[in-house]
């Protein structure tokens, strides 16, 4: 589908939980954070039938994220509901990776393709830093067992303040570079300031250009990241909530700030 700028809507992001195993000092607070109401997450069958309405108006790609999507009980389930839709050609996953190591091949025999993890240091305790508390060994396990199950090409994502070649950023190429990964470096942004520039080796930030959509876990379309609009599918029904996400896609992002980035899923 098209929207009022010419691009072509084909790529849908879904945020499956705004929950976290972490908390990353950039994405969420500490504590005092307003969860989404148990009873106001979208089912699983609710999401089945977004993404089906979606792939109908030409959605091909979808990535499942969050919060943390391997937070999300039965997701491996979800991962498999997708799968069977027929015109998903792509289905991948960004995850921090805690969890991965004991779900990769299950996750790969549900129909996940490819997975996004979440590497911004190589160092042990700057990453219990970063993300309040975070074990760097998992996600080394969750990216040793992505590989082995074949949930390739593994991509590692990594949040730089300003260029990949910051120290940390440079260790975490230099381990991609001899364990066969693909880096992506994004930019820390803040939502609130509307600071947001292109994701390095990535497809983000580019507005010209930007094919994409959200789903948020109570069931908004979101046609921006940065933008306040969001079109709530329980309240306008499901047609009516993409139809208007894309009619209102702006040319441009600007400022979000109501929006989270565990809520909206990055
Ligand atoms: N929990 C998963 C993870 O961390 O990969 C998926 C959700 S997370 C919100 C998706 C991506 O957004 C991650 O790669 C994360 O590093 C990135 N992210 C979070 N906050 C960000 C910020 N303020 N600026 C840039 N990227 C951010
Ligand atoms: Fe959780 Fe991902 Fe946000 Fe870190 S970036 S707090 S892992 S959702």
């Amino acid at each position: 589908m098209l929207d009022p700028f010419k691009r072509h809507i084909n790529y849908l992001r879904i945020s499956v939980t705004d929950r976290c195993n972490l908390r990353c000092r950039y994405c969420m607070p500490e504590e005092g954070i307003d969860m989404i109401a148990h009873e106001d997450i979208l089912s699983f069958e609710e999401i089945e039938d977004l993404v089906r309405l979606s792939v109908e108006q030409g959605v091909t790609k979808i990535r499942l994220t969050g919060g943390e999507p391997l937070v999300r009980k039965g997701i491996v389930n979800l991962v498999q509901m997708i799968a069977n839709i027929e015109g998903v050609d792509d289905l991948a996953m960004t995850t921090n990776g805690i969890l991965l190591e004991a779900m990769a091949t299950d996750l790969k025999d549900a129909g996940l393709q490819r997975v996004n993890i979440s590497l911004d240091t190589m160092d042990a305790k700057k990453f219990k830093h970063i993300t309040r508390g975070g074990d760097i060994n998992k996600v080394f396990a969750g990216i040793s067992a992505a590989q082995a199950a074949g949930l390739n090409p593994v991509k590692i994502n990594c949040v730089v303040r300003n260029s990949g070649d910051e120290p940390d950023a440079k260790e975490v190429a230099a381990f991609c570079k001899a364990n066969n990964l693909s880096i992506r470096y994004i930019h820390q942004m803040n939502l609130e300031d509307g600071s947001f520039s292109k994701v390095e080796g990535g497809e983000g930030g580019k507005c010209d250009t930007c094919n994409r959509i959200r789903l948020t876990a109570d069931g908004t379309f979101k046609p921006c990241l940065f933008n306040e609009a969001g079109y709530n599918t329980k309240t306008l029904g499901n047609n009516e909530a993409f139809n208007q996400a894309i009619t209102n896609k702006p040319k441009s992002g600007t400022k979000n700030k109501s929006g989270r980035f565990n809520q909206i899923g990055g």
